[in-house]
């Protein structure tokens, strides 16, 4: 069995989930509270602009570990297709000015499209800004999605289908973004993650955990420990396979939201060492 983080040298947390603090107050909280990365999301930096964002980040002695996110690829015209590409090739811009090494990709869905469509027009759609990603230095990770997303969000619902992607386009500039809450029910998971190792494309692992009952889709995430998912002994897969990045905490919830965020972030603190 892996054990334990024994520090808090690896913890990285999203923005998002103290969305309560605004971007500079979390940095600071972040960082007095010993936490060692904090991964942006692209509303953070409205005012701030990204190369401020990131050296606000830098200034406090924690490290941008991603920007999240781009994607949402697939549409059912010519034009909406384009934006997107246009859109991504901006975020990408984003991440190089905030020193992020990696843009997240919630790849999305045309609702209408048939799913293979989707995916089809995803991987033209990575293909269309690898240039731009690889000349700005940034990598693009696919983040599978859960397939309760899969109308509307993404069509790539797990790793194998991330896994094809990168076998198409063969990049070094593209890899995968490991999500428990997203792939934790998938039975092929531990030999994805083997092989998505060996081909070296893991760049990023996020995690949260799985309450029952769901109570809503996008907003009902737990701390790790409140759930379900065998969080430890998935990050263990992810370790033997070679990676040795962050553990990214990325939890949306209405409930904690809706708490002393202090408090919460204590909580995290103390849930990430017990049951991550
Ligand atoms: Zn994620």
């Amino acid at each position: 069995m892996t054990s334990p983080p024994r520090d808090f040298s690896r913890l990285c947390i999203h923005t998002m989930t103290t969305k309560p603090w605004a971007f500079e107050e979390a940095v600071r909280r972040y960082a007095a509270a010993g936490v060692a990365g904090v991964t942006v999301w692209r509303s953070d930096f409205a005012d701030l602009g990204p190369a401020a964002a990131g050296e606000l980040v830098r200034s406090h002695g924690l490290s941008v570990v991603s920007l999240c996110r781009g994607g949402f690829f697939p549409a059912d015209s010519a034009g909406g297709r384009a934006r997107a590409v246009d859109d991504n090739l901006r975020c990408i811009d984003e991440a190089a000015a905030l020193g992020a090494p990696h843009v997240v990709l919630v790849c999305g869905s045309a609702p209408g499209l048939a799913l293979a469509e989707s995916r089809r027009q995803i991987a033209e759609g990575i293909a269309a800004v690898l240039p731009h990603a690889a000349a700005s230095g940034v990598k693009l990770a696919i983040e599978p999605l859960h397939p309760m997303y899969a109308a509307d969000r993404s069509a790539v619902s797990t790793m194998s289908q991330a896994r094809a992607i990168c076998s198409q386009l063969k990049s070094p500039w593209l890899g995968i973004a490991v999500d428990v809450y997203h792939t934790w029910w998938d039975d092929r998971l531990e030999d994805e993650i083997r092989r998505s190792g060996s081909e070296g494309t893991l760049l990023a692992f996020h995690i949260s955990d799985w309450r029952t009952p769901v109570a809503d889709i996008l907003e009902d995430r737990g701390v790790m420990g409140e759930g379900c998912i065998p969080i430890r002994q998935i990050r263990g897969w992810v370790q033997e396979a070679g990676f040795d990045g962050f553990n990214e905490v990325e939890i949306f919830s209405r409930r904690h939201w809706a708490s002393e965020q202090a408090r919460y972030l204590e909580g995290i603190k103390a849930a990430y060492l017990a049951h991550s």
